[in-house]
């Protein structure tokens, strides 16, 4: 893409009620625009972003047999009600709507998958099974001042997992842990996610979530350096040790919560009646787990943790673009140079803009893609185009007929 055609700029002037790194940062590259405390846009270069992950995510998910759906934002008060979180839920937004009856904008979908599955499913024999969507979420947040890592609308996969017994439930919540280490390995996040034991409620002792070090985080866990597993405050009191090796020694640090997986049991299945017909003609309630991750609250963990002062280093599994291509005083050479990336199926920003190098250097150290490359009279002279790694110091030459093929491995 031309960066003249971006109807986004960078831009200066920052919103003065924005206090968190991600956010003001990917404000001003241009990624996303603020709308309201916790409600943002995502334009261009951060839907690229975010479409990525969606993309890395919903490979992992149907590697484990889930199947995508979408289910409604809006849901009737009835279904909340079903469950007792009408009243009980803090942070649910209520609205009515013209025909005088009440209704929720979802916060997460229990409420509606649950009576949805119960459509389907009579006898043992239509389980296991496994859906998810990726769809915005509501939640009224007291605190809406970590950016991207706490919105009142944001992106959150969902996955709902359907079993009737246990022991299914048990090793499909393997699988689908291991899906979610996966995922953050893919989204250059693997070193930072740490599979964090949490509270699990009246069906499992223990929940788990994943949770991503960086001091912007507003969780506070406690880490177990041989296993590289680690223990969230809220049970440190009763699991002060590893509960995988007993290792006592646990280091405290500040993490968010990218993800959260969780044995359901038949919390929602009995309110809802949601039963099945076992193989002795019995009927039992439906033993369900649920998989959560925050898409949005993602990005701005990675603008967190992969950073330095100049801007944003983006993983190359979701740079917005992976070449960042820069011509300096109009030369025919970089036109030609774009069109071949193009044509061998390379994602480039093409800087074309009428702009100093400076500023044009400054605008690619920001929005943050893997490589740079300089397309300019001295480079030419040289024999080639400058290319510079987004993290290195040093930049080196490639002759002009080797750049098609450095990016094509
Ligand atoms: P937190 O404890 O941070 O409020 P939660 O435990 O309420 O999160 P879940 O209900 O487990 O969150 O939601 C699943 C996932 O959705 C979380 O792991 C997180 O990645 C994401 N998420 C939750 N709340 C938000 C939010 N307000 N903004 C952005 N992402 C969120
Ligand atoms: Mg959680």
């Amino acid at each position: 893409m031309k960066q003249s055609k971006l109807f986004t700029k960078t831009i200066k002037e920052l919103p003065k009620d924005e206090a968190s790194y991600n956010a003001l940062t990917l404000i001003r590259a241009g990624f996303i625009d603020k709308a309201a405390a916790g409600v943002y846009s995502f334009l261009p270069l951060g839907w690229r972003v975010l479409n990525k992950i969606r993309h890395i995510i919903i490979e992992e998910m149907e590697a484990i047999s889930g199947q995508e759906i979408s289910m409604p934002a809006l849901a009737p008060r009835e279904n909340w009600q079903t469950t007792g979180r009408w009243d009980d839920l803090d942070i649910l937004f209520k609205i009515s709507g013209s025909d005088n009856k009440e209704y929720a904008l979802n916060p997460t979908h229990e409420e509606m998958i649950t009576p949805l599955a119960k459509k389907f499913i009579f006898s043992y024999r239509e389980l296991p099974f496994a859906v998810f969507q990726i769809q915005t979420k509501f939640r009224n947040e007291k605190r809406a001042k970590a950016g991207l890592l706490r919105g009142r609308e944001f992106l959150m996969k969902d996955l709902y997992s359907f079993h009737s017994s246990q022991e299914d439930l048990d090793s499909y919540y393997e699988l689908a842990t291991r899906a979610y280490y996966n995922i953050f390995k893919r989204l250059g996040l693997g070193d930072e996610t740490y599979l964090t034991y949490a509270s699990g409620g009246s069906f499992s002792k223990y929940s788990h979530e994943f949770q991503t070090l960086t001091e912007s985080g507003e969780d506070l866990i406690y880490i177990c350096d041989k296993c590289k597993v680690a223990v969230n405050k809220e049970i440190i009191s009763e699991q002060s040790v590893c509960p995988q090796c007993g290792n006592k020694e646990l280091r405290e640090t500040k993490a968010v919560e990218v993800g959260n997986i969780f044995k359901l049991g038949t919390r929602f299945s009995a309110p809802f009646s949601l039963n099945f017909q076992a193989a002795d003609g019995s009927k039992q309630n439906v033993i369900m787990g649920c998989y959560g991750i925050g898409l949005s609250r993602i990005l701005g963990t990675v603008v967190e943790v992969c950073h330095d002062e100049k801007g944003i280093i983006w993983p190359e599994s979701i740079a917005p673009f992976r070449v960042h291509l820069i011509s300096l005083n109009k030369n025919d050479e970089a036109e030609k140079i774009y069109q071949s990336l193009l044509d061998s199926g390379v994602e480039v920003l093409f800087d074309d803009r009428d702009l100093s190098a400076g500023e044009k250097f400054a605008d690619a150290d920001l929005i943050g893609c893997p490589y740079r490359l300089v397309v300019s009279e001295k480079s030419l002279a040289q024999g080639g185009v400058e290319l510079k790694h987004r993290s290195a110091k040093e930049s080196e030459i490639i002759d002009l007929d080797k750049v098609i093929s450095y990016f094509s491995k």
